[in-house]
């Protein structure tokens, strides 16, 4: 909005210049104010010429001053309060004044002189009376060259004219035209909001120069600025078209301008109200406010306000953590001040140190004593100031039960910035059960040195039995050993008589000492059997102790099998036959040979047959011999279907004189040494005897004896 700073007057028809001419004449015939006749005639210059800018300055008699009386298209800084003195010789417009012919002057002058018009081209028209008279004002008027228009020398001479008329009645102090002017300019100047004076519709009339930078832009302005200033202009102009302003009505709005020079948002409050007035109709003022830092303060104010919020319910958020968590710790902790005054505890304290609900003596007492005993204990942290930890025992009792309390307590003091001590935090720790803990551990290490002691006298003993044993032991197997010498030499010394015996009596019972009666061979042949009775118990007890003293030697070849079993099935050949039972062999073919001694295998083998002959009433008995090659063993079992033996007695058959049911109704015979001599010699030649066996349904001994028996 490049406005013109005076409103554009309602003029004639433009192209009827001398109607035009002859209105302003005529208004200024009738005019008797120089103010307004140098507004209308420069109001008439520019509608009717190419001037853009044109100021009036009037010479005053008295103060001897030329002054501003009106102004089109200058800012209002550069009219307002301007004057030049005459008394100014030098001054170019006193020149302009004095001179008799328009002067075009071109640019600026000189820093020293002021003009309305600086930094452009203008003319000054002297305005005088009569030619060859002394000029009573100046008309300036912007130009583009050092041409003049015809219509400003026109109007130069009849404002003249005019101005002289009007002087010659009134002087320009009179009028205080001027001072008033001027004095509004400056009022208005002075006020640092921007205020400026519109019509209805927007248009410009007045503004001082906050509004102007606003609102005006100069020639040199950038196109930036000149679009700030556009913009203003729009946004302003808005802002009063929507404000619904009344007569006399003060409307109050905000407004977002743009600041030409930064760029940056300017909020304002515009204040603006209608005014009217005789000569200029209605117009608006409007005064702009700038509240850009009281927005952004209040916003400041408003941002801290919610901060502060924020770190209120932080504060309250955190005293709560705070508190549940010194809540959650079971053990009792306090906060005191500097006084000793409890400021904070937790649940556990408070029932050590709060007063309880019920109405208890003796419990109010014990709180009491608590209390008493809890600031004596700070009392001591506060005088040691300079330690940071303190830590001490202190006697509570549970205010309720009265159960007394060794409570260990660890204090902590907390400095302010300044170093002071502000509070002591006190954590309670109950001992009771590290006190109970370290009496039971001391009975345990009692208990267990007493423990200990046992132990080492029980040690002492035993040591003393084990060699007791021991020295028994090698008493008994020396005596063991003198027994096995002892049976050995008597064994063989019983068989010398026997065999006598046996040898008589086979004797007589072949008649070589003569005929024998029945009755004789009866008895010669009991005591035939007996003797042999004999002589096979002899030879097993020999048997025994030679194999106990050592004495039994090996006498290993490489021999068959199957030739061994066939030599035992035919050496009991009598005795198969006297019975009933079925009796074979099963033997593997391909038995490899064996090395091992082959008398003591058949003794086991002949031992186990006739034991099976004998305890097998009816059925079978079978001998068996196989491979077994993982082992490298030859298995030999003999297998009947007898009377069995009871689970119990399965490894008691192997004991020397065992024979099971040993009562005189047993037909059976025998001397109860021949399994454990077996089980001994196979032991001997590296192998073993097992025993498979049911109670009347028959036994299996198995012999397992390796191919090659290792020498010892
Ligand atoms: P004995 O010379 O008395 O037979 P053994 O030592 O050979 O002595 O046998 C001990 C006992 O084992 C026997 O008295 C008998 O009770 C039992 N016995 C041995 N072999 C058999 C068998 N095949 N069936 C049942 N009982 C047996």
């Amino acid at each position: 909005m490049s406005v013109p700073r005076v409103a554009a007057p309602a003029v004639p028809v433009p192209g009827f210049a001398t109607n035009a001419k002859l209105a302003l004449v005529e208004f200024l015939l009738t005019s008797i104010d120089i103010q307004d006749s140098a507004r209308r005639s420069i109001e008439w210059l520019v509608a009717h010429s190419s001037v853009s800018q044109a100021v009036v300055l009037v010479a005053d008699a008295v103060s001897n001053e030329m002054v501003l009386v009106a102004d089109h298209g200058v800012p209002s800084s550069a009219v307002v309060d301007f004057s030049v003195s005459r008394a100014d010789a030098m001054h170019p417009l006193v020149e302009a004044l004095n001179s008799p012919d328009p002067v075009f002057i071109e640019g600026l002058i000189s820093t020293r002189y002021r003009v309305p018009l600086e930094g452009r081209s203008f003319h000054a028209i002297p305005l005088r009376a009569e030619e060859r008279e002394l000029g009573q004002g100046l008309l300036l008027v912007n130009a583009i060259g050092p041409e003049l228009d015809a219509d400003v020398v026109w109007l130069g001479r009849t404002l003249g004219k005019q101005v002289s008329r009007l002087l010659s009645r009134q002087s320009l102090s009179e009028t205080r035209f001027g001072q008033e002017r001027m004095l509004l300019y400056s009022i208005i100047n002075a006020v640092t909001d921007p205020i400026l004076l519109t019509d209805t519709e927007g248009k410009l009339i007045i503004a001082n120069s906050h509004a102007e930078k606003l609102f005006a832009a100069p020639e040199e302005a950038s196109e930036g600025w000149r679009r700030a200033v556009g913009l203003n202009n729009m946004l302003f102009s808005a802002a009063l078209s929507t404000s619904a302003v009344g007569m006399a009505e003060l409307a109050r709005r905000e407004l977002l301008l743009v600041d030409p020079l930064e760029g940056s948002d300017l909020l304002f409050e515009l204040l603006s109200s209608r005014a009217k007035d005789e000569r200029q109709g209605t117009y608006v003022v409007s005064i702009l406010r700038n509240v850009t830092d009281l927005a952004r303060a209040k916003e400041e104010i408003e941002e801290s306000y919610r901060t502060l919020r924020v770190a209120q319910a932080e504060v309250r958020d955190e005293r709560h953590r705070l508190d549940l968590i010194i809540d959650s710790v079971a053990d009792p902790i306090l906060v005191t001040d500097q006084e000793g005054d409890i400021v904070l505890m937790n649940t556990p304290a408070e029932r050590l140190f709060n007063v309880p609900g019920v109405e208890d003596e003796a419990a109010l007492r014990r709180v009491q004593a608590n209390g008493a005993n809890l600031t004596s204990f700070v009392s001591n942290v506060l005088t040691r100031s300079g330690e940071q930890r303190y830590r001490g025992e202190i006697q509570l009792a549970d205010p309720v039960s009265g159960r007394p309390l060794p409570v260990e307590a660890l204090a902590g003091t907390i400095l302010s910035e300044q170093g002071e001590l502000m509070w002591v935090v006190t954590i309670l720790h109950d001992l009771t059960e590290a006190i109970e803990k370290a009496r039971l551990y001391e009975q345990l290490k009692e208990a267990s040195q007493e423990l200990e002691q046992n132990v080492q006298e029980a040690t002492a003993e035993l040591a003393e039995q084990n060699e007791l044993l021991r020295r028994q032991h090698i008493a008994l197997e020396q005596a063991s050993a003198l027994k096995s010498q002892f049976l050995a030499n008597m064994s063989h010394e019983f068989r010398t008589p026997l065999n006598a015996i046996l040898g008589y009596t086979h004797m007589l019972l072949n008649n070589v000492t003569g005929q024998v009666t029945d009755p004789q061979r009866k008895s010669l042949s009991r005591i035939d059997s007996n003797a042999r009775h004999l002589l096979a118990l002899i030879n097993d007890i020999l048997d025994i102790t030679r194999i106990e003293a050592g004495r039994m030697p090996l006498n290993i070849t490489k021999f068959g099998v199957t030739e061994l079993v066939d030599e035992v099935m035919s050496e009991l050949e009598p005795i198969i036959r006297r019975s009933n039972i079925t009796v074979e062999s099963q033997m593997r073919s391909r038995l490899p040979p064996l090395r091992s001694d082959r008398q003591k295998i058949k003794q086991i083998l002949l031992n186990l047959l006739s034991n099976a002959l004998k305890f097998t009433p009816s059925g079978s008995v079978t001998m068996s011999a196989a491979y077994d090659a993982r082992g490298n063993q030859m298995v030999m079992a003999v297998r009947d279907t007898g009377i069995g033996i009871a689970g119990e007695d399965q490894s008691r058959v192997f004991e020397d004189f065992r024979q099971l049911d040993s009562s005189p109704a047993r037909g059976y015979g025998g001397t109860g040494l021949g399994l454990s001599i077996c089980r001994r010699l196979s032991v001997m030649l590296g192998g073993s005897i097992e025993l498979e066996s049911q109670l009347g349904k028959g036994s299996t001994f198995t012999l397992r004896i390796p191919v090659k028996v290792k020498r010892r």
